[in-house]
């Protein structure tokens, strides 16, 4: 019969993978519940609007990448691509635009119709804060730091690298806007479809472009920098000001963009080049016109993503079953004896496993194999004392104990 297969780009995590997974989530709710940011669960899919509405009708998310699918009610349904517009309306729909600000963490699967690749998946994970509610620029170096510092707890800040740049705001966006795309239709006939397309809908996406002959053409384009006014330009010096103060490295990358018109300021990503060319492990920006998108009150919001797939395959945890005891009984009846020693011995902590059948030969074969370091068994003798045998499998010791003296061994 032939294998039943997984969606190209969809995969299942087994322990050793899930291992690394679960080291990076539990290190990132961890320090960012330090820094004060709670954490929240939305849910995996939403009305299709919610994403649409906010990443607009011209981004890759919606246009290519997206799954969505009616279902009995005929409601159009999204599978969320990002957290980022879900966490907003559910901070919107909570009504805590009174009570501001709001620090929200969260982790969960996200779903993009990709390419699949090394570190780039249809069903993936990634692990996101938001701060809402604070348009001071300190917000945007409190996120920075807080990604800074989930590296470092994963051990990999040495091998990231900090892009950062700034899209200023509304109106220094719109003159530079208005500069790339004279610039940029100067060379119509050599740009990708992609952005030819983008010229008039989105050009700042073109500053993002992945083709080689984009990016040539891009080299030369006029620089966000110099089109800042002057309340955008003292708030970047300053978000790079705060970053010299946390000793954080960075590298200001004027074509760094988020291709989403509600971002605005601070864009910055963390790269490594430790994955092909996957490298981006976390990125993230201000969103300030984001919740109005979403028909709520206009609150500002700063935050990121990181993925969780990308960070996971930096980490070099290895998962490692280690048990504390093998139980083993003469006879299959015994088995019965042994269900409440294990239940005991897991309530005192202990990791155990009865090893149900075969002769006795084989039990100790297979609790050598597990690497288990002693074994309780139980014979009639045992049984007739109401002890039980421990044996200390490296050194073959054994002794007649009762359980709580097992345990008192176990313990040492
Ligand atoms: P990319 O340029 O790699 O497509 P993106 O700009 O689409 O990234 P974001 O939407 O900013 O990515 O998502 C934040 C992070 O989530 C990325 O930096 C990456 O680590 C991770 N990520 C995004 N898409 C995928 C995917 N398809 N598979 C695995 N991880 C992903
Ligand atoms: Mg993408």
């Amino acid at each position: 019969m032939e294998k039943l297969r997984t969606v190209r780009g969809v995969h299942d995590l087994m322990p050793d993978q899930l291992h690394k997974h679960n080291i990076v989530i539990n290190t990132g709710l961890d320090i960012s519940e330090k820094y004060n940011y709670s954490q929240i669960e939305i849910p995996i899919f939403e009305f299709a609007e919610v994403f649409t509405k906010p990443l607009g009708k011209s981004s890759d998310i919606v246009t290519k990448e997206n799954y969505v699918f009616k279902d009995r009610s005929e409601d159009e349904l999204m599978l969320r691509p990002e957290g980022t517009s879900g966490a907003v309306r559910a901070f919107l729909n909570a009504g805590l635009v009174q009570d501001l600000p709001q620090r929200f963490s969260y982790y969960g699967p996200m779903f993009r119709y990709e390419r699949p690749q090394k570190g780039r998946l249809r069903q993936f994970k990634q692990l996101g804060v938001e701060c809402l509610g604070l348009s001071n620029f300190m917000s945007d170096i409190e996120v920075i730091s807080l990604g800074y510092d989930f590296l470092e707890k994963l051990n990999i800040s040495d091998k990231i690298e900090l892009k950062i740049n700034t899209l200023g705001d509304f109106d220094s966006r719109k003159d530079y806007r208005a500069a790339l795309v004279n610039y940029l239709k100067d060379y119509q006939s050599k740009l990708s479809g992609d952005s030819l397309k983008r010229l008039w809908t989105n050009p700042l996406r073109i500053l993002d472009s992945k083709s080689e002959v984009d990016k040539k053409i891009i080299r030369d384009a006029p620089n966000i920098l110099d089109y800042l006014n002057f309340q955008s330009k003292t708030r970047f010096e300053s978000i790079c000001k705060g970053l010299d103060y946390l000793n954080i490295k960075y590298k200001i990358d004027k074509n760094l963009v988020r291709g989403l018109d509600y971002y605005c300021h601070t864009t910055f990503e963390f790269i490594t080049n430790e994955l092909g060319s996957q490298g981006t492990v976390l990125a993230g920006g201000r969103y300030d016109g984001l919740s109005k998108i979403l028909g709520g009150t206009d609150i500002p919001g700063v935050g990121w993503a990181a993925g969780i797939d990308r960070l996971a395959l930096m980490i070099e945890n290895k998962f490692v079953n280690k048990i504390d005891v093998i139980l083993i009984g003469q006879t299959e009846n015994t088995n019965f004896l042994l269900l409440p020693i294990m239940k005991k011995l897991t309530q005192k902590g202990f990791k155990s496993e009865i090893i149900y059948t075969g002769s006795i030969a084989k039990k100790f074969k297979k609790a050598n194999k597990m690497k288990a370091p002693y074994a309780i068994i139980l014979g009639e003798e045992e049984i007739n004392q109401n002890l039980i045998k421990f044996k200390d499998l490296k050194t073959g010791s054994e002794e007649l104990l009762n359980l709580n003296q097992a345990i008192n061994k176990l313990k040492k």
